[in-house]
């Protein structure tokens, strides 16, 4: 019995949308559901899962545009992000509008998330970090035991989130993956919103925008 993993990117950001589940209960949790919800749920049908929630890492279009689609189909709580990111949730038909996505109506999460949450999925528990500066509200999801972070758009494989979106904030990001992140285990690994898993070792070595 584990902590299952599977990562379906979505959208044409290629987001790391994770469906994760407890293959002893078949519990899952779909975090980032940033898009093609038939999808998502395909998976977790083949897979026969039981879905108990979505979580989000933080309010940017390709991390949430598929969640009301998901709901819909599927009416299951969506928790987080952290309630700063209630901006970008609001504009959220306007944003999808101006990249060319499906326009996605605004929604309301189940539960805001706050440092110091933990969540389940199964007999797994994930702690909440709030890790502000991508975005204000953005959280990630941390599984101790199996050393799994879920890490949005904070830290990418030798790179940083971007910072240069409204509400961004270099400093900040900088200052909390520093004070958050670097402090996990060199072996955990990495889940970023977009492209390679990487793990906190490989980070603290290779990446530049942390180690000047
Ligand atoms: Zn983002």
């Amino acid at each position: 019995m584990a902590l299952q993993i599977k990562i379906i990117p979505v959208t044409s950001f290629l987001q790391n949308a994770a469906l994760l589940w407890d293959d002893e209960s078949n519990e899952a949790v779909l975090t980032d559901t940033g898009g093609e919800a038939k999808l998502l749920l395909a998976e977790v049908d083949r897979l026969q899962l039981n879905l108990k929630a979505i979580w989000l890492t933080h309010g940017h279009l390709d991390h949430i545009s598929g969640v009301n689609d998901l709901i819909k189909l599927n009416d299951v709580p969506v928790l987080g992000p952290q309630r700063h990111d209630e901006y970008w949730i609001a504009a959220l038909p306007e944003v999808t509008a101006n990249y060319g996505f499906p326009i996605s109506q605004s929604f309301k999460p189940t539960r805001w998330l706050e440092e110091g949450d933990e969540l389940n999925v199964g007999q797994y528990t994930f702690q909440v970090l709030h890790i502000p500066g991508h975005t204000p509200g953005h959280v990630v999801f941390y599984n101790q035991e199996n050393k799994l972070l879920i890490a949005g758009d904070v830290l990418f494989r030798e790179t940083v989130g971007r910072t240069d979106l409204p509400g961004g904030n270099h400093a900040d990001l900088i200052h909390n993956i520093r004070s958050k992140l670097l402090t996990l285990p060199d072996d955990t690994r990495v889940l970023p919103g977009h492209g390679a898993m990487t793990t906190i070792g490989h980070e603290k070595k290779y990446n530049a925008f942390l180690n000047d």
